[in-house]
């Protein structure tokens, strides 16, 4: 690793072909801000690759090119002064000790699969990543109170290959996010899965934090030596505090207790569509009933027909002339061609046998008159499966065996089992889609309102976004998930294709517009950047908190 004072005007040309703009932090900014900010780079930089080997650290010169945001509008680039890579919690300290006495600040990543939201970069130019991959312990699992005790760097992937390996009859959640997104930094962000645990913030606890000082707490009853309910009792006694370090920088969680899912004796995932946009409204009203009374405990996913089709096509260039938007006809056929409704409804029961078909015949009955209710178990898929490929080998693509991959796929992540598959939708207007989806490379921004689980309310929201989208020339790709029994976080994804400029812009655009719009009908976003709407109070708040707790602090996101 060289560290350089200044950018070389090789490094600088790399820079910008990277970020699409000149470096203004690293080291001009550092040079122009105050002369002795390059030479605490350095500091840093030397006593962190002391401390974690040169190869676990990253300078200006390289820190770039391993972080790189990909395919994400320029606008949305920052640029990180560098990366370390600890291998412990004792590490962490150190690096964490480091940067303060240098006044660099820090910016964790579990897995840095952040993708949609700015993937691994951090939310201000001049801070370092502290990417914590390498600590990817599976330290406990407990079978009798179905826990897991886990490191960041476990990614979703590693804990159901490992529950799986050892034959151990518990259920991870799993997100949509693929296979090597992790479980911490998710739960960071509070993000959410599929299963009953899909709330999965709430489902997790005795969290292990290195403070902006170098300190180290346990949340809950961890902070107890020998107390033996630490990883089933997130509370503790006194202050809850877990909450203080979601989506927050006030410290960098180094462990963490998930609890997982006893393997139910039956898991039946049910489906169902409808043809018309605006029937979304009585799908929420009758959902809502079902999430209330508990009939339905998982997270359920409700889709409209170009997000379900984006996970098994790309954006038909072919069909429409290289043209964009989406024409209404061409939109038609697609739903035709892959069995799909205006919107698509898929949740999952989980129970004793008894439980599950009771629960079954409620939801039947609950939609009854508005749609017919799918319901398919892991036997029905593999039947369902066959018939699939018997009809490919035929040369022949039917809807059925479309909505049998979709089915397939979604079942999995009820499972508990990640998967590839769902990342192709962020693909949707490339050109060229690759053959391994790695979202670094997909044209996709993601905007997360969250809304009273109402019919009026999601109607309310479309008739915002819809000539948003319109206006920008892009389609609208969304879903609308129960997270909690009474609200549904809507993601509403804007893709582009990144090697269309034209495109680029007209997401970034449309994104802006879309967060100011969201955000003045009242239905703000659950997590992302939504700096034109934040309540400055608001944000004002953790920082006095971190800057009155950690004098000379070093981390504080507003991711
Ligand atoms: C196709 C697709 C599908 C997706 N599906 C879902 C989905 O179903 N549900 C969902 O929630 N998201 C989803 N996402 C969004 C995103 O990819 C996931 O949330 C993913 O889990 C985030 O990446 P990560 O787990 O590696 O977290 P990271 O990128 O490692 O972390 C995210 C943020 O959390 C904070 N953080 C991370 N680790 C720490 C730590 N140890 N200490 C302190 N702060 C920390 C940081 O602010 C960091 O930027 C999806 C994205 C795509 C592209």
């Amino acid at each position: 690793m060289t560290i350089p004072i200044m950018p070389s005007q090789s490094e600088q040309s790399a820079h910008t072909d990277i970020i699409g703009k000149p470096s203004q932090t690293f080291p001009l900014h550092c040079v122009q801000g105050s002369s002795s900010q390059p030479d605490r780079l350095w500091t840093a930089l030397r006593k962190w690759s002391e401390l974690l080997g040169p190869e676990n650290v990253d300078g200006p010169d390289t820190v770039v090119e391993r972080y790189n945001p990909g395919a994400l509008p320029k606008k949305y680039v920052t640029c990180p002064v560098a990366a370390v890579r600890p291998a412990n919690r004792d590490q962490v300290v150190g690096v964490v000790k480091i940067a303060r006495a240098s006044g660099i600040p820090l910016h964790a990543i579990s897995r840095g699969q952040n993708w949609g939201y700015g993937g691994p970069l951090p939310p201000r130019d001049g801070m370092a990543i502290v990417d914590l991959s390498r600590m990817n312990r599976i330290i406990e699992v407990n079978t009798e109170l179905a826990y897991a005790v886990i490191e960041p760097g476990v990614t979703q992937r590693q804990l159901f290959d490992y529950l799986k390996t050892h034959q151990i009859p518990l259920v991870p959640d799993a997100t949509g996010a693929g296979p090597e997104a992790s479980l911490v930094g998710n739960i960071l962000q509070r993000g959410f899965g599929h299963t009953p645990y899909g709330n999965r913030v709430l489902h997790a606890g005795n969290y292990e934090v290195v403070l902006p000082d170098g300190r180290v707490i346990e949340t809950g009853f961890g902070r107890y030596e020998n107390a033996r309910a630490k990883h089933v009792f997130p509370y503790g006694r006194g202050p809850w505090v877990d909450g203080l370090f979601t989506q927050s920088g006030l410290g960098i969680v180094t462990r963490m207790t998930v609890w997982l899912l006893p393997a139910p004796e039956a898991l039946i995932g049910f489906a169902l569509k409808v043809p018309c946009e605006h029937q979304i409204a009585q799908i929420v009203e009758r959902l809502r009933p079902l999430c209330l009374d508990g009939t339905v405990r998982s997270t359920v996913h409700i889709a409209n027909d170009l997000r379900v089709i984006s996970a098994r096509t790309s954006y038909p260039y072919s069909l429409t002339g290289g043209r964009t938007p989406l024409p209404a006809p061409v939109r038609q056929h697609l739903r035709r061609k892959f069995g799909v409704g205006a919107w698509n409804l898929m949740g999952g029961l989980y129970g004793s046998r008894g439980m599950t078909r009771q629960a079954a015949k409620e939801i039947r009955r609950a939609f009854r008159g508005l749609a017919p209710v799918f319901c398919f178990g892991s036997r029905l898929l593999l039947v369902g499966r066959w018939l699939a490929e018997m009809t490919e080998r035929l040369g022949v693509r039917t809807p059925l065996a479309e909505a049998v991959r979709s089915a397939d796929s979604v079942y999995r992540l009820l499972e508990g089992e990640p998967s590839d598959e769902h990342l192709k939708g962020v693909f949707w207007r490339h050109r060229s889609v690759p053959s391994v989806f790695h979202p670094r490379a997909a044209g996709a921004l993601w905007c997360s309102p969250v809304l009273p689980m109402r019919g009026e309310d999601v109607l309310a929201l479309l008739r915002t976004v819809t000539p948003i989208y319109e206006r920008h020339q892009l389609e609208p790709l969304i879903t609308f998930s129960a997270v909690t029994s009474r609200a549904l976080v809507g993601v509403f994804s804007i893709c582009y294709d990144p090697e269309d400029s034209l495109q680029v812009n007209q997401a970034e655009a449309c994104y802006e517009e879309l967060s100011s719009a969201i955000c003045r009908s009242g239905y703000y976003p659950y997590r992302g950047m939504i700096p034109h709407c934040a309540d400055p109070c608001f944000w004002d708040v953790p920082s006095e908190f971190l800057n009155t707790l950690f004098p000379q602090s070093v981390s504080c996101d507003r991711t």
